[in-house]
């Protein structure tokens, strides 16, 4: 089969491989979508925030068609339309004994330590995948794992509604989930990004203001729209310095902000006293755990469409492209393959 494979850093190449050979407790999977991710090009470029080795198949946001299962296999068929999950727990260590196994230390990520769905085929255990409703796309369907994230993040700070406003800081695949989550939810979302074409995408999503950070004061005009008070929840999808510190100066006194942008080994000063005295509550999260049947749920009953990141698609045979065009982030927002 043909199959997207980093053989070593910055060396990505679609070639031929052995297609998999499933055991009794795994499921065949035919990718029919996935999209390329930033976090892809951690594992390009030689780093990812756990250990992998190559060559390894990338491809963590997708979706399938089941083409054989296992003997021990009941719950899927071939024919079934399904999503997988990335994050792996070990299922045996204490920390997925208290339920946050994407905080495992002996986590695999499906698409970054073991293969993943930039292929033809591709293997899964039963326990990672999910059915995907008949009512949402196969296009729609490789977005489910970056969605999760930004829903699951909303939902883990106790969700959002017409009542409150939230500000989510970067208008990048993630920014802009939350932005449409939030707003289906029906909270008033103000993003920040400085990128015309993404603050474009974000009002299509439903942001009813967008503030460019480099033409004025995030925090002055949060307070100006919130009647001096700051916002109720905030999104910080960027993992930019100034976002994470203009966090604490947007949020409103007893304020929520999840941290969901990912900055690996960089420290930034931040004075962490507003913390205290506004009394914020602040989380980090990762992955998505436990909230993948809800967000396949809410696609499906809201009719949220959130294909409008999707900027361009690639059938898999010119996957070598798609990437090189997806690692220039001012050009696209999300690239898509197709294995039709
Ligand atoms: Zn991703
Ligand atoms: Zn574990």
């Amino acid at each position: 089969m043909k199959a997207v494979v980093i053989n070593g850093p910055n060396d990505l190449r679609l070639q031929d491989s052995p297609a998999p050979v499933i055991a009794p407790d795994e499921v065949l999977i035919r990718p029919r979508a996935s999209t390329i991710c930033h976090s892809d090009y951690e594992l390009i470029g030689g780093r990812y925030i756990i250990p992998f080795s190559y060559p390894i198949t990338p491809g963590h946001e997708w979706s399938g068609e089941v083409v054989e299962v296992g003997k021990n296999v009941t719950r899927f068929k071939p024919g079934d339309r399904v999503v997988g999950e990335s994050v792996i727990g070990c299922n045996s260590c204490v920390i997925c004994q208290s339920g946050n196994f994407t905080n495992c230390p002996n986590a695999d990520h499906f698409g970054f330590t073991i293969n993943g769905a930039d292929a033809e085929y591709t293997k899964a255990r039963p326990e990672w995948l999910h059915k995907l409703p008949d009512g949402v796309s196969f296009k729609q369907g490789a977005l489910v794992e970056p969605f999760s994230v930004s829903y699951g993040a909303i939902c883990a700070m106790g969700g959002v509604d017409a009542g409150e406003t939230m500000v989510v800081f970067g208008g990048g695949p993630i920014g802009l989930f939350a932005v449409a989550a939030g707003s289906a939810m029906g909270a008033r979302v103000i993003l920040v990004e400085p990128m015309a074409s993404r603050q474009e995408v974000g009002r299509r999503l439903g942001a009813s203001e967008v503030i460019d950070p480099r033409e004025e004061q995030v925090a002055e005009r949060v307070q100006a729209l919130t009647d001096g008070f700051g916002a109720d929840l905030i999104i910080e999808a960027s993992g930019a310095e100034a976002a994470l510190t203009a966090t604490l100066d947007v949020a409103r006194n007893n304020g929520r902000i999840a941290c969901v942008g990912i900055r690996i080994g960089q420290s930034i000063s931040v004075e962490m006293g507003k913390i205290q005295i506004k009394g914020l509550n602040l989380k980090g999260i990762v992955g998505s755990p436990y909230v993948w049947e809800r967000t396949l749920t809410f696609l499906n009953r809201s009719g949220l469409d959130i294909t409008p990141v999707v900027t361009h698609d690639f059938p898999l045979s010119r996957a070598e492209e798609a990437f090189a065009l997806a690692s220039q982030r001012d050009k696209c927002i999300k690239v898509m393959l197709m294995n039709d």
